[in-house]
């Protein structure tokens, strides 16, 4: 069901990214193993990523393992490689497809489908090299896999070794702070691991005015409710074609809220999730939101501020003189995480109508 809140995982689930899903085949077809998908909050990574790993173990038995990257640091941040290990290890293990392999692996036994770990040297080394060995092509994502930069060790050569040395792992990253996850894996700099690796990128775009009306009439249409279009170019207009937040408008109608009421209600979910978001420029600056605010408020009608001005209110919100280069400091930042974008040299702009609305208050 389209209005299902939870990520799809099947690929007659998910509206659209029909393009997107032959590019990620061809590539594999083509042996390619480093993929990175990306696109902004809620648009529908998790979802694209399992129902295409799910349509690939189907259609051509290639097993995967997906590693949640901000589950995995938050249960251990610097060391994440233990938590990586485990779950990779009991993913493929579940499904069986590296046999006697397995119980090559030091330090655990299998007991029927679950996985004890013995000993503490559990190794992630160990076990993708065990993958490897399985004489299949595997696929291991990484979701939100900017997380990772958090881990003490640079888990980038982990990745690297990866890539050169078993070339039956695929490895997949996905992003929603874009910037902040090629600031992680650091492709275009000479001295990182992973720099001159062919990368096949997979971007997700926001739905276009006609395909959300298309998605909603259609999840309308499973619950056998027919609806007026006209009343449902308000939604599209406000939400701005990120399926997150359509698939909340229609579980909020389903449930019997009117039209502006289910709107409301998303745009108060949403303004939420993105405050939450927020927090972690906050911890790192009070800044960040001075310099966001100054945008929201400036491009009101325009659609952008120029980068003169947002120094000029930032100084004025400050009550002190400003550093260009600090200025430019935190927006770089700020587009990295995904909270602003810009629109041509000195031209900035919130590009997620719901983020305008949290920031312009
Ligand atoms: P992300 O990982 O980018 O934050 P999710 O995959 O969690 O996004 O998707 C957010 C919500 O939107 C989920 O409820 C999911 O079911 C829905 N969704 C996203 N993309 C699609 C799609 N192409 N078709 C149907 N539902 C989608």
């Amino acid at each position: 069901m389209l209005f299902d809140v939870q990520p799809k995982t099947s690929i007659d689930e998910l509206f659209g990214r029909r393009a997107e899903y032959l590019s990620f085949l061809d590539a594999i077809e083509k042996r390619r193993n480093f993929f990175i998908i990306t696109g902004p909050r809620r648009i529908g990574k998790t979802s694209f990523l399992y129902a295409a790993l799910n349509e690939l173990e189907k259609e051509y038995g290639i097993p995967y393992a997906v590693i949640d990257a901000r589950a995995a640091t938050s249960l251990n941040s610097k060391y994440p490689q233990r938590v990586i290990a485990e779950r990779l290890y009991k993913a493929i293990a579940r499904k069986g497809f590296v046999g006697g392999v397995i119980s090559r692996i030091k330090g655990i036994r299998i007991s029927g489908i679950e996985v004890e770990l013995q000993e503490k040297g559990f190794d992630i080394i160990d076990v993708l090299s065990a993958i490897n060995e399985g004489n299949e092509l595997a696929v291991i994502a990484f979701d939100e896999a900017q997380y990772l930069r958090f881990s003490n060790e640079d888990l980038t050569k982990l990745f690297a070794w990866v890539l050169d040395s078993l070339h039956n792992i695929v490895l997949v990253f996905t992003g929603s702070q874009v910037g902040v996850l090629e600031n992680f894996l650091r492709l275009d700099e000479g001295d990182s691991p992973l720099f001159g690796r062919y990368e096949v990128r997979i971007s997700l775009p926001r739905f276009n005015p006609s395909e959300s009306l298309e998605f909603l009439r259609r999840g309308f249409e499973e619950y056998g409710i027919d609806v007026n279009e006209r009343e449902l170019l308000p939604v599209v207009n406000t939400l701005d074609g990120v399926p997150g937040w359509l698939v909340h408008y229609g579980a909020h109608r389903i449930d019997g809220l009117t039209n502006e009421e289910a709107i409301e209600k998303v745009l108060e979910k949403a303004m939420k999730y993105v405050q939450t978001e927020f927090e972690e420029l906050d911890k790192l600056s009070p800044r960040y939101r001075v310099v966001v605010r100054a945008i929201a408020r400036l491009s009101e009608g325009k659609g952008y501020a120029r980068w003169e001005r947002i120094k000029g209110l930032v100084e004025e919100e400050l009550g002190e003189k400003m550093d260009e280069k600090a200025i430019r400091g935190y927006l770089s930042k700020l587009m990295d995480y995904g909270f602003v974008e810009t629109i041509g040299y000195g031209k900035y702009r919130i590009p997620d109508p719901v983020m305008y609305r949290v920031f312009r208050r």
